[in-house]
């Protein structure tokens, strides 16, 4: 299997939004687990019955769900070339897990400070018919979108503290771990879509 990127940053970094521009730059298929689970979740799989558990209160899901979940999606036809995974791994078991199956060519790892997260969550809204995402200051969805764009559950001041604090606890350990490796990109994430993606598209 070619290898895969590792879109890696904390929650509201700007993940989803990037990813459908380096995934068109790599013909890589984006693989969020986010929403894989969201899916599980709406569909009322077993899955995602004890998934939402953990989603709505802003912890992360057990390894071994997400572990499982992930085995069973590189089974499909279009991640032999590699995909572009966003929001996966989010600990140190789940990056051993993921060295096992498949080859990570890079990380690229979007930084934005904590102050700029809880704005940025907090406006996020989601286009359910095509699921872009926009956010009503800095990405305003256009007229005619703007009547359904929904907020996600977790999206609330309260739920994007413990994501936030899951975060540090959790998932920035791994820039160390992949940095040892020899394999993290550091990008600031804190400017414009364009002025971000502009960088990495630059870098890759
Ligand atoms: P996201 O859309 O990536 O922010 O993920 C939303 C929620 O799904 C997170 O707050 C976690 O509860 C769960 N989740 C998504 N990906 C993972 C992962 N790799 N490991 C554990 N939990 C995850």
């Amino acid at each position: 299997m070619a290898g895969s990127i590792v879109l890696f940053g904390p929650p509201g970094a700007g993940k989803g939004t990037q990813a459908g521009r380096i995934s068109e730059l790599t013909g890589k298929p984006q693989v969020s687990t986010g929403d894989m689970l969201r899916a599980a979740v709406s569909q009322g799989t077993q899955l995602g019955h004890e998934a939402k558990t953990f989603m709505d209160a802003g912890l992360l899901v057990p390894d071994s769900i997400i572990i499982g979940l992930i085995s069973e999606r590189l089974k499909d036809e279009d991640a032999v070339g590699g995909v572009l995974f966003d929001g996966f791994p989010r600990t140190i078991p789940q990056a051993e897990a993921l060295a096992e199956i498949v080859s990570v060519e890079v990380v690229i790892s979007m930084e934005v400070p904590d102050d700029s997260i809880v704005e940025r969550i907090v406006g996020r809204r989601m286009d359910p018919q095509t699921g872009e995402i926009y956010h009503i200051k800095f990405k305003p969805p256009p007229e005619g979108v703007s009547m359904r764009v929904v907020q996600r559950k977790d999206d609330t001041e309260e739920t994007v503290r413990s994501r936030l604090a899951a975060y540090h606890e959790q998932t920035a350990p791994l820039a160390d771990w992949y940095s040892k490796r020899g394999l993290l990109m550091r990008i600031d994430g804190n400017g414009s879509i364009e002025d971000v993606g502009n960088a990495i598209a630059s870098k890759l």
